[in-house]
Formats: structure tokens, sequence, C-alpha cells
């Protein structure tokens, strides 16, 4: 679904990738892992179109890498970011709502939205309520639904336990896992190397802006050296 070759991302005179190459399957959930700094939001930001790069990005076979953000968004990138980033003055079913914004064939949002409100109950109870006003485990839940409410070919998720609670955590875990069984093709960027190891197929480890590792997630065993490494290199 997704293939990156060769893919160099620059912040001004910085380049923060140096040249990687990933894919993702269609239908799998793919984890891009590495400590603070490694790079794992420049390359997201470099899918989305939001950061300079160059390489190769491919979706579903077309070279997306020199269209517009929007244009991107239409074949099918979607993103939960880092920090989450709902629109909190917005009311939770109102960021749902954004969240269809570039679809072209509207019919159905309302319904979606009951749908996830349904499996969110909590956000269902809050659905009139300013997002803002939500819990960092509420927020992160709204941030996923809303970049589905897109219905893109693939979801990226930028460390969705960031400051959350481990049962908080262990929670949105379930959610990305239940994702993935309803077939959603996923790329999954985490500090917290047991947890995604654990509902991955593959894994990449990205260190100063290079691929320093990469295999089926069976083969990292429950993570635990990769996070020693990860947070090694961290402190
Ligand atoms: P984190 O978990 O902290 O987000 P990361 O792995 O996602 O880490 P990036 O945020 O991609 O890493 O950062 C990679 C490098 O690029 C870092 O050295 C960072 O300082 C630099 N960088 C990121 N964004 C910018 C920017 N907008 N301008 C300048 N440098 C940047």
């Amino acid at each position: 679904m997704l293939e990156i070759q060769d893919l160099r991302v620059t912040h001004g005179p910085i380049e923060a990738v140096h040249g990687i190459g990933l894919s993702v399957a269609e239908g799998s959930c793919v984890a891009l892992l590495g400590p603070n700094g490694a790079g794992k939001t420049s390359t997201l930001s470099a899918i989305t179109g939001t950061a300079r790069s160059t390489g190769s990005i491919r979706l579903a076979g077309q070279d997306i890498s020199r269209l517009a953000v929007e244009a991107r968004t239409r074949l099918g990138i979607a993103i939960s970011p880092e920090g989450r980033r709902i629109f909190s003055n917005l009311t939770v079913r109102e960021n749902l709502v954004m969240g269809a914004a570039s679809r072209a064939n509207k019919a159905g949002v309302n319904k979606e939205i009951l749908g996830w409100f349904e499996q969110f109950p909590i956000l269902g109870e809050r659905r009139d309520q300013p997002a803002g006003t939500l819990s960092g485990g509420e927020q992160q839940m709204l941030a996923i639904a809303r970049a589905l409410m897109s219905q893109p070919r693939i979801l990226l998720l930028d460390e969705p336990s960031l400051g959350l609670a481990p049962q908080i955590t262990a929670r949105i875990f379930d959610i990305i896992r239940d994702l993935r069984r309803q077939g959603i093709t996923i790329l999954l960027v985490e500090q917290n190397a047991t947890a995604a190891i654990g509902l991955s197929d593959y894994v990449y480890v990205l260190n100063n802006g290079t691929i320093s590792s990469q295999g089926e997630a069976a083969q990292y065993g429950d993570g635990a050296m990769l996070m020693d490494q990860i947070t090694g290199v961290h402190s």
C-alpha cells in the first residue's frame, strides 16, 4: 500500500532523515520505532506532505511525493498527529465532521459518526462538549476516529501513547489492534517498543535518521531489548 524509497527529509538546512526505505503492505500494521529526535515525525511529515523531502513515496502504486497535502489526503493518507491536535473549541461531533471534509462523497458521514459513538461510548456521551474538555486518552480516541473519517487507505499514528497513563495506553493499543483486525492499514510511530511490537507485523528501527534494524515483529520478542536500545540512546 505504501512504498518509500531513498527518502530524505530536510528542515531548512538540517537533514533529519538520510535516505530510508520502508513499505507497508495492505492490511498490515508496521511499527516505526526509535528514540526522541530519530526522525520518526519527520518521516510521517514527508508522507503527509508537510515537510520537504526527496525520494519516492508511492501510495497504491502512485507516486505522491510531489503532491500537495490536500491531494494526498484525498488519495488516502490520514494522520493522527503527535500531541493529537484536535480542535479544542469545536465539539467532539464537529471534530469528526471536520475529519470527513476531504471526502468527495459525504453520504454516510452521520451514520459513521454514530458508529464511532457506539465504539467509543465516552465520545458519544460527550458529543456536544468542546473537545478540549476531554482527557488525554479521550482526545487520542477522537484523533484516531477523526483521521478515519476521511476513509483513508493508510492510517499514520504518531506516538498515540505519548503522555498517557499505562492503563490508558493499554486501552489505546487495544483500539489500534481492533483497527488492524478490521483490515485497516497502519503505520505506527512509537517510542513504546514493547507495546508497538505486540500488535505489529513488521518493525523498522530508526536512529539518527537511518534505519538501524528491521524485521518481522516476532523476531524482536517482547521488544525489551529494543526498548533498552531506544531508551539507552535517549538517555
Ligand atoms: P520525537 O519523538 O521527539 O518527535 P522524532 O523521532 O519524531 O522524535 P523528529 O521530530 O523527526 O524526530 O526530529 C528529527 C530531527 O529533525 C531532530 O534533530 C529535530 O531537532 C529536527 N527537526 C524536526 N523538526 C524540525 C523543524 N521543524 N525545524 C528544524 N529541525 C527540526
